[in-house]
């Protein structure tokens, strides 16, 4: 849906893109990396059928999820 920008499920091409944002007010959408350090994940939504994906859109969010998360026997 990010490059398609066409529905997996149900082929329309009316997608809503919800970016990543971390508020208090709703819209929020993130994950905790640390002590006030986060990934904002960017949402895309099916106007059809309500199908939805997540994207981590900043490749160094993805690089720092890799390091918090990522398995530790690789490291060895
Ligand atoms: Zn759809």
């Amino acid at each position: 849906m990010k490059y398609s920008n066409t529905c997996p499920k149900c082929a329309s091409t009316e997608i809503l893109k919800i970016p990543g944002r971390i508020a208090s007010n709703g819209g929020t959408n993130f994950i905790v990396l640390g002590f006030l350090k986060y990934a904002k994940v960017t949402r895309y939504v099916c106007e059809n059928c309500g199908y939805s994906e997540e994207w981590i859109d900043r490749k160094s969010d993805i690089e720092a999820l890799k390091r918090k998360f990522g398995r530790k026997d690789k490291e060895k």
